[in-house]
């Protein structure tokens, strides 16, 4: 489909059910798949390999994506861990060193002992990634903005250098959604969702996904998808199908709230430093002008002068935002990174990329900004 965002959002990978006329994508609950002879199906044969309700959502996530292929997984990890598992032992990884808590742990705690070694460098860096690549870099894997302080990688940069070394290269994108970025356009060959924060978009489900354009790369990932079974079922798929049709909508609102909360909190007394790409003094704010439609709704903050108690007392205070892990829901939450999302990292590692015991995460929703506004005035002046 050659259509834009807001229609392929709405339209890409459905269209009525052929046996009943069903507008929306029916909730194919089924395991298995009637053959009338063995091999004489309809290219369905069990589901953990193939089901139409999540066959329309890879699609549907194909498109958005600007991509060939799409594979849904139960999980954001399942995903990542699907393109993990091309490797072999004494293979490369490079990699940031601010990346996802989950991504640090599956890296250094599952693939790590199995032989696979990892380079963590700053990916905002574009000579720092070049210098950790060798002879045995296997896979470059990039994340921006990255969770929390929102650092920037330029994916194009990074994607000349990937073709040039022959390297396979994965972004994962959830802090931008495919409505603000679209890394394939940019060289990337694999791009990653965890489908629970912007793309589903109501915090009901959990989902990961792969996105490319090579037809190759695609089958191998399906022959782990299915081989090891980390996929998501139908209820599922059909709920992030309908939390897709509003994806544009919710990231304006998004960008737009997360601007207004930005600019209030960047002179609040309290805050000692915020990070938001929408400023013109981030470091990536030139980066995230030229590969992001808009600067996203995430921001984070330092409490001035908190120690962990303070900061938790602040992070306890708020009566809109909601204090949980996650983000990209229509509900704004605030996150304690360093007990929380980022628990899992040592914390010297964290502390020397920002993740103080006084940094909070917003992840602003799409409720008035001037509730939001208000709800954090209150709790900052406690
Ligand atoms: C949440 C998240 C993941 C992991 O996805 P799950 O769906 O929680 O498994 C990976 N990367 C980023 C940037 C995330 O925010």
């Amino acid at each position: 489909m050659n259509y834009k965002f807001a229609t392929k959002a709405i339209h890409a990978g459905q269209e009525a059910d052929p046996t009943t006329g069903a507008v929306m994508t029916p909730i194919y609950q089924t395991s298995t798949y009637q053959q009338k002879a063995p091999g004489d199906h309809k290219g369905y044969e069990y589901s953990r390999g193939t089901n139409p309700t999540r066959k329309a959502l890879e699609d549907c996530l194909a498109a958005l994506e600007k991509g060939k292929f799409g594979l849904a997984f139960s999980s954001g990890m399942a995903a990542t861990d699907c393109v993990l598992r091309l490797l072999k032992p004494g293979d490369e990884v490079v990699t940031g060193d601010d990346l996802y808590g989950g991504s640090y742990r599956i890296f250094t705690k599952v693939y790590e002992p199995l032989g696979i070694v990892f380079k963590f460098v700053n990916t905002s860096d574009v000579d720092a990634v070049t210098a950790a690549i060798t002879g045995k870099t296997k896979l470059i894997w990039v994340e921006t903005p990255t969770n929390p302080t929102l650092k920037l990688a330029d994916i194009e940069a990074i994607g000349r250098i990937a073709k040039e070394k022959g390297i396979l290269y994965a972004v994962d994108n959830t802090f931008a959604s495919p409505y603000l970025q679209n890394p394939l356009d940019l060289g990337a060959d694999i791009v990653m969702h965890s489908v629970t924060k912007y793309l589903g978009g109501h915090s009901d489900v959990v989902m990961g996904a792969l996105i490319v354009n090579d037809e190759d790369l695609y089958k191998l990932l399906w022959f782990y998808y299915n081989a090891c079974g980390g996929t998501p079922g139908p209820q599922d798929s059909f709920l992030v199908l309908r939390g897709i049709k509003t994806l544009h909508l919710r990231m304006k609102a998004h960008c737009e709230n997360g601007r207004k909360v930005a600019e209030y909190l960047k002179n609040h007394p309290k805050i000692e430093k915020i990070y938001w790409p929408g400023f013109e003094d981030h470091p990536g704010h030139e980066v995230a002008k030229k590969q992001m439609k808009d600067f996203g709704g995430m921001v984070s903050i330092v409490i001035k002068g908190a120690d962990l108690a303070e900061t938790f007392r602040v992070a306890s205070g708020f009566k809109v935002f909601t204090l949980a892990e996650s983000l990209g829901g229509v509900e704004s939450l605030i996150n304690h990174p360093a007990t929380m999302t980022h628990g899992s990292i040592p914390k010297e590692t964290r502390e020397k990329v920002g993740v103080v015991d006084n940094l909070l995460r917003l992840s602003v929703g799409i409720e008035d900004a001037d509730d939001l506004i208000a709800d954090l005035e209150q709790a900052l002046s406690r």
